[in-house]
């Protein structure tokens, strides 16, 4: 999952920015609120995370923007102010939620698990595919009760995947989701990645789980059915 991460602050940024590194998100920071919001409008989030009081551009004039633009992210609103009206009015102008400065890292984790949830066709924290299991709250991956090692890249690729199990995706969309942005849409580094990922999950398996759908991309079902 892809997350933008717009705060001033550069110590909480980057403080936020290797926790979720660590929770295997990809992770994008903008420390200007004008950068953020030009990145956000450039770029497919799975959620946004934005602190209100920013220079260039403040976090509610952000949110309200995207709103109007149709950019329908999820957002997690970070701020010092917690007064119930800087709330309210986060909320009324779209926020999924909101988080008062100071915050544990635990509860940044929750909340943001809690609105990818929510945005996510797939509810639960545990996804499943065949006997191919991906826990989002461990992330831990296991085929047939047998665990596998993944890389942060690999989780991100097969937890998008997973969440979008029996729909087709181009390599642009996966590319969206999984990767960050300045990224070469000309390079083959989805192939590569996939292929590393199968022969982690599909290797000696009956039955394949990632399919190749030719000249588009990929998809991830349940059966060896067509
Ligand atoms: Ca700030």
């Amino acid at each position: 999952m892809r997350i933008l991460v717009i705060e001033d602050e550069r110590k909480v940024a980057n403080f936020i920015k290797h926790g979720l590194e660590e929770e295997r998100y990809i992770v994008d920071t903008a420390y200007d609120g004008q950068t953020g919001f030009e990145i956000a409008m450039n770029n497919h989030f799975d959620a946004i995370l934005l602190d209100v009081m920013l220079p260039g551009k403040d976090g509610f004039s952000i949110l309200k923007d995207l709103r109007e633009a149709g950019v329908a992210v999820p957002v997690l609103m970070l701020t010092a102010r917690s007064t119930t009206d800087d709330r309210v009015v986060g909320l009324d102008l779209g926020a999924d939620d909101y988080l008062p400065k100071p915050f544990s890292f635990e509860e940044l984790a929750a909340r943001l698990r809690s609105i990818l949830r929510r945005s996510s066709p797939e509810k639960s924290t545990k996804l499943k595919c065949g006997d191919l299991l991906l826990d989002t709250v461990s992330h831990l991956a296991f085929r047939a009760g047998k665990e596998i090692e993944l890389t942060t890249k690999e989780y991100a690729l097969l937890e998008y995947l997973m969440r979008n199990k029996n729909r087709i995706l181009s390599r642009s969309t996966i590319t969206q989701h999984v990767w960050k942005h300045n990224f070469d849409p000309e390079s083959n580094i989805i192939d590569v990645y996939v292929k590393r990922l199968r022969s982690k999950i599909d290797k000696d398996e009956s039955m394949q789980l990632i399919q190749s759908i030719r000249g588009v991309g990929y998809r991830m079902r349940e059966t060896g059915e067509s």
